[in-house]
């Protein structure tokens, strides 16, 4: 080994949404870059005109920044048609590539090509997860390298660049690993050093089966507007395939770095679980303080709620205790959420006051009007939930809780299910709770 400084890169094809496969091959090149105090570099692969999109380069460059995985260097293929094409003429004077002539089979198909003169021989090369591997070259005949001098391909705009970037690490997935044989082949026709070869493991759903777009996890972006939070995101990802030595679980960035090795990354594929990455993202959600809980929730906070901080300071513990990902608040306060009541209160028929085991209007009535005069003696005072509960507990004792308490939130709510009533009554604050509550009442004398 001599002691170039690491350079590692991420070299993803812009022809779809960042997704969880590729981050978590461009978040361990990343790690290993950091570590080493190297360089990484994104690289983005656009060779290929018909499939490569502006806008997934876009989502994949919003995506590192949103994770903060901050790259040193940029650079695009569609640029660097010029570079390919000296190493192209390079190949091919040397006679190690040769213009193909060829028969069209499809409409569309070249009658010229330029394909690499394959050598026939044995190619072996120590892969840092996977060890040594071997592979004759004779089954991949004389591959293309490049549809016209203009037009490089996958292979030799890999090799180049890598040489070129002085790249001294490829951290990639192990869909990879049989791209590996016809690239050190190029390396070596171009007389360029071979790169170490790190194949990460693929990523499996929880059935083991292959991950997907249809089954299996989301792009990025799809976390994001899920509302997790990039660092879970990282801790989890990180743990998919490597592992630090003692069973810790919860690892900011700068610790993963100082803990991972490429040699303790495992083989076998390793299983995406999104229950996992819920339990990250909570345990991520509860280490936030107000203000950065709130700065996380912004954009998830319904229009009305975000104009009254008031009753958004009384609903941040219970957001706190609740949600998962911030997406879950958006849920609370929609059609089917616990905490819809917030902002106002649905019909609900007369009859629906009244608890399941003592459906008496006029006991209803009484308990209400008593629940009314104890809550009443709080305005004023800014009462704290204990308060409350404190001023109505010893008479629902008394009478029955559900007697007591179902009738109340039920005024309050107009809900099957929302938090308790005191609870209720502290979010809603005592004048609007009073509000409901006389009209719970006048309800009940129709
Ligand atoms: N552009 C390739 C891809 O997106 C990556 C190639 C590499 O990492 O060597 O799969």
């Amino acid at each position: 080994m001599t002691n170039k400084p690491v350079v590692t890169r991420f070299a993803p094809s812009p022809t779809g949404l960042l997704h969880s496969g590729s981050y978590r091959t461009a978040l361990f090149a990343y790690i290993f870059a950091r570590q080493n105090t190297g360089k990484f570099i994104l690289r983005i692969e656009d060779t290929d005109k018909e499939r490569s999109k502006k806008e997934y380069e876009d989502n994949i460059m919003d995506s590192l920044k949103w994770l903060g995985l901050d790259y040193d260097e940029f650079y695009r293929q569609s640029e660097r048609t010029e570079i390919y094409k000296k190493y192209i003429t390079k190949l091919v004077d040397a006679g190690y590539a040769y213009i193909s002539k060829e028969t069209p089979k499809e409409p569309g198909d070249r009658e010229e090509v330029i394909r690499f003169k394959n050598p026939n021989k044995k190619v072996v090369f120590d892969d840092l997860i996977r060890g040594k591997i071997e592979f004759d070259t004779t089954e991949l005949k004389d591959f293309i390298i490049a549809k016209s001098m203009d037009e490089p391909v996958f292979h030799l705009v890999n090799v180049v660049d890598d040489y070129e970037m002085g790249m001294t690490h490829i951290i990639r997935g192990e869909d990879h690993i049989s791209n590996t044989p016809r690239q050190i082949l190029i390396y070596e026709a171009i007389g360029a050093p071979i790169p170490q070869f790190a194949h990460i493991p693929l990523l499996l759903a929880t059935d083991k089966s292959k991950l997907s777009k249809r089954h299996g996890a989301l792009p990025v972006s799809g976390y994001r507007e899920k509302g997790y939070l990039p660092d879970a995101i990282l801790n989890y990802m990180a743990l998919l395939g490597w592992h630090p030595t003692d069973d810790t679980e919860i690892l900011s960035l700068k610790q993963i770095i100082e803990q991972f090795s490429l040699e303790r990354v495992q083989k076998g594929g390793a299983v995406f679980d999104e229950e996992k990455l819920m339990w990250f993202n909570k345990q991520y959600v509860s280490k936030l303080s107000d203000t950065e809980f709130i700065d996380h929730a912004k954009s998830f906070i319904p229009e009305w709620l975000s104009r009254s901080d008031d009753t958004l300071q009384r609903l941040l513990p219970l957001l706190r205790e609740k949600i998962v990902t911030f997406a879950n608040i958006t849920e609370l306060f929609g059609s089917a959420g616990e905490l819809r009541f917030v902002h106002s209160i649905q019909k609900y028929k007369p009859d629906q006051l009244l608890w399941k085991k003592a459906p008496d209007r006029e006991v209803t009535k009484s308990h209400l009007v008593e629940c009314r005069k104890m809550i009443r003696e709080l305005a004023g005072k800014s009462p704290t939930i204990e308060m409350i509960k404190a001023a109505i507990w010893p008479y629902a004792e008394a009478n029955g809780k559900g007697h007591v308490l179902w009738p109340l939130r039920m005024s309050l709510t107009g809900q099957e299910k929302s938090p308790d009533p005191f609870t209720c009554l502290y979010i809603l604050g005592i004048d609007e709770s009073l509000k409901r509550i006389d009209a719970a009442i006048l309800s009940l004398n129709s």
